[in-house]
């Protein structure tokens, strides 16, 4: 059958808007827009028709049967997503709907009989209208890949549902104190600023209350539902360094993908201790000692944390004494927990290792680094 047969016979049998018409024969010419193609094929059934004299028998437009009118409307859809996103900071967007169920299976069915070769689908026609028009007003980006924001139009609800990405920090943070997590601080901060839901902080291993740092741990804030993303990261990081308790190195913009691979990186601690005992070593027992810490080199220990059983592994061990201070220098795999291997439940700890109970005088965090597997563990 010829395309102007066919036309003329969707033409006949429906009430069918231009949008629509030009739908079922989207991928003919794809660049023209679909309203101007069904706009074209009418009038050319039309001017057809006369020219052959046939009788017209063409529906009018009063109710499209296959969408509704809702392309009529995307004016109004188009306000009402711009409405929604009035108070949100974004780059990029994407438009997804929900389109009724009805016409789902209208346009369906409508394809068993007219044919589906040429069509598009209701929806990413819908999507890419609204798509054309908010990119215009608003001069942001369109992003299939990675939007700031999705735009979900429910078309029977009349409603306009926004997923937001989240958006991710990344800085490094000293913890200048022994009492209370610092990074609730910068959480919090970050949160109010940005308008997010929630602060998901992602860090590097444990760093536990009496610790303190001497180096910037590393760290990820992911907020979810942000409604700014342009949080002015200087001040802020200003505005943390005011405090005593904490402070960071730098705050810069991140991504999931970073994230990721933070999560998947090995990684070494090293802690310097400083423990007091009640009395001046002897000479054997700083022998004893010694011996039995440095034994500890190279070799896991068993640590239950929170329900988990962990075995971080002991890469370097330095052993000071001065007077009554023992002084310990500690490299291990993260996850390692400090305080537990000094007087806790770590198999072995080094309390009952030397089988006398001390002060923690001090714990310091000092160094990070990066490692591949193979140097790990030589
Ligand atoms: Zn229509």
């Amino acid at each position: 059958m010829e395309l102007v047969e066919r036309i003329k016979e969707v033409i006949e049998k429906y009430d069918i808007c231009d949008e629509c018409l030009g739908r079922q024969f989207h991928t003919i010419v794809p660049k023209l827009p679909n309203k101007e193609k069904g706009r074209i094929f009418r009038t050319y059934c039309l001017l057809n028709s006369i020219f052959k004299r046939e009788e017209i028998k063409f529906k009018k437009i009063e109710t499209c049967y296959l969408c509704n009118n809702i392309f009529n409307k995307i004016d109004f859809y188009v306000d009402k997503v711009k409405k929604k996103l009035k108070n949100c900071e974004y780059r990029s967007f994407l438009i997804g709907s929900k389109i009724p169920e009805e016409l789902i299976s209208r346009e369906e069915e409508f394809w068993e009989e007219n044919g589906v070769d040429f069509c598009e689908a209701i929806k990413s026609n819908f999507n890419r209208d609204i798509g054309y028009y908010l990119r215009k007003q608003t001069k942001k980006m369109r992003d299939f890949k990675n939007p700031d924001i999705m735009a979900i139009i429910d078309i029977e609800k009349n409603e306009i549902d926004l997923q937001i990405s989240p958006l991710y920090i990344k800085g490094g943070y000293k913890k200048n104190t022994t009492k209370g997590k610092v990074q609730k601080i910068i959480e919090n901060i970050l949160t109010k600023k940005s308008l997010a839901s929630e602060p998901v902080f992602y860090s590097i291993g444990r760093l536990e209350q009496n610790v303190k740092t001497t180096c910037y741990r590393p760290f990820v804030i992911m907020l979810r539902n942000p409604k700014k993303r342009k949080l002015g990261l200087k001040k802020i990081k200003q505005e943390i360094n005011k405090r005593k308790s904490v402070s960071v190195s730098t705050l810069s913009y991140s991504d999931r993908e970073f994230l990721e691979k933070t999560k998947n990186e090995k990684i070494t601690a090293s802690y310097l201790v400083v423990l007091e005992f009640s009395r001046k070593f002897k000479k054997e027992e700083i022998r004893e000692i010694r011996k039995k810490l440095t034994g500890l080199r190279n070799n896991r220990v068993l640590q239950f944390l929170k329900k988990k059983t962990r075995k971080p592994y002991i890469r370097k061990l330095e052993v000071k004494i001065k007077e009554k201070n023992l002084i310990i220098d500690i490299e291990s795999t993260v996850g390692f927990s400090i305080n537990s291997f000094l007087k806790g439940k770590s198999k072995p700890n080094l309390k009952k290792l030397i089988g006398k109970d001390f002060k923690i005088k001090e714990i310091i965090l000092k160094n990070y680094r990066k490692m591949k597997t193979h140097q790990m563990y030589s």
